[in-house]
């Protein structure tokens, strides 16, 4: 008895999607100088990157925080390629 293989290779492009919006959100990193409980601020939920912005600001201009850490999410497109072989 014998087992034959085959074995297809293809190729995807990720593409990002521009119809999409890109949304980020932010967390603030400060911490206390003691050890303490650092600032649990976030921007919340997911929003467009101008209003992110003034988020941060209007978080600096209360707290003299400057440290952030910030997630952007872009919507992307997988598009398969040809399977080797194909024309
Ligand atoms: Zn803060």
């Amino acid at each position: 008895m014998s087992v034959r293989e085959r074995y297809r290779f293809r190729e995807y492009t990720v593409q990002h999607d521009q119809t999409k919006p890109t949304t980020g959100t932010a967390r603030c990193l400060w911490e206390a100088e003691d050890g303490g409980p650092g600032c649990d601020w976030t921007s919340g939920l997911p929003m467009a990157l101008d209003a992110l912005t003034k988020a941060l600001g209007k978080h600096c201009a209360e707290t003299d925080h400057t440290e952030y850490g910030q997630t952007v999410r872009h919507s992307v497109t997988v598009v398969p390629g040809k399977w080797d072989g194909e024309a």
